[in-house]
């Protein structure tokens, strides 16, 4: 039988946001997944094929489905050092995107960069190459147009392999879960969310609760924006940005618009209540969701899965790592 904390973490997993977990460190050492024992097997989950992908298709850059429920060809990585960013936890090999995403993070932390508001960015997951479902983390970021932005501004100097693997964000939010930690929380972070959500390409972004009520607090009278920022589990020491379908990508599968104005004040209650901020103790996605197989994703995806690699085996292939 299932108990409400697995309906639930059922809910979560369906919604397409899974619930963060603390803060993972990665690795200097990353070591390949073994190969499996039945790859063709029908019931093999999609997350076991496409997490052994390390390569993205040649060819043009389109999605394919959902955000929870999809992949994506032709994938760009967005490069580990910008002047304005740098990609965190390499070893993940998640910093993959339509090109619309790569251009997305390029703008939104030069833009930071040039008003004052942070050095940089630190960008955290995007995609896996070739997009679809992820053996950890999250139930959407599977078609190459969500990425995840640390909530600590980049420091102005390059960090090193072992600090991008090792070093934490900033939790943002208090101990109690109510509010922000006024000791932490500062106008930059609001500044950084703004700008993004002002971003005609946004199509929703994903913050904690008590990050979704500082900003109400702190919007004065242009509010327009808060209306795509939602609260959700987790995402306090990061936020989520999501963009809307390509142009090029007819295959991709819209998400409903925000709607329903700036969502603060008693919108927000719910997330506030005692079943929320103390949840019972549950089993865990990875235990209740062992995986869809890959007839539970577009058709589209299969072909994406078994396309050739950008770079043939032997080539330089590793920049991105
Ligand atoms: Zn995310």
């Amino acid at each position: 039988m299932r108990t409400p904390a697995s309906n639930l973490a059922i809910a979560l997993l369906l919604a397409g946001v899974s619930v963060a977990p603390a803060q993972d460190k990665g690795t200097l050492n990353p070591q390949p997944l073994p190969p499996l024992a039945h790859p063709d097997d029908p019931k093999t989950p999609a997350k076991q094929l496409f997490g052994r992908k390390t390569e993205p298709t040649a060819g043009p850059s389109h999605v394919v489905g959902f955000y929870a429920s999809g992949c994506l060809a032709g994938a760009e990585a967005l490069p580990i050092n910008g002047s304005t960013w740098q990609v965190m936890r390499l070893s993940r090999n998640r910093n993959w995107g339509h090109p619309q995403l790569i251009h997305f993070l390029e703008n939104l932390s030069a833009k930071a960069a040039k008003t004052g508001t942070w050095p940089g960015l630190l960008v955290g997951d995007m995609s896996q190459p070739r997009g679809g479902p992820m053996i950890t983390g999250h139930a959407s970021h599977q078609v190459g147009l969500d990425a995840d932005i640390w909530l600590s501004p980049m420091p102005p100097r390059q960090l090193s392999r072992v600090e991008r693997e090792e070093m934490l964000s900033t939790m943002v939010v208090a101990g109690d879960r109510k509010d922000v930690d006024p000791k932490l929380w500062t106008h930059g972070h609001f500044g950084i969310i703004k700008a993004a959500a002002q971003d005609p390409l946004v199509q929703r972004i994903f913050v904690n609760a008590a990050i979704k009520k500082a900003l109400c607090r702190e919007a004065g009278d242009d509010r327009a924006w808060l209306e795509k920022v939602r609260p959700w589990w987790g995402h306090d020491y990061h936020f989520h940005v999501r963009l809307r379908c390509p142009g090029d990508s007819p295959e991709c599968k819209a998400q409903a618009p925000a709607g329903g104005g700036d969502g603060c004040g008693k919108d927000l209650n719910y997330w506030f209540t005692d079943a929320v901020l103390h949840p019972k103790p549950s089993p865990g996605p990875e235990v209740l969701n062992p995986g869809k197989p890959l007839s539970s994703l577009p058709p589209a995806c299969r072909t994406v899965l078994m396309s050739p690699n950008l770079h043939a085996a032997g080539s330089a292939s590793g920049d991105h790592r």
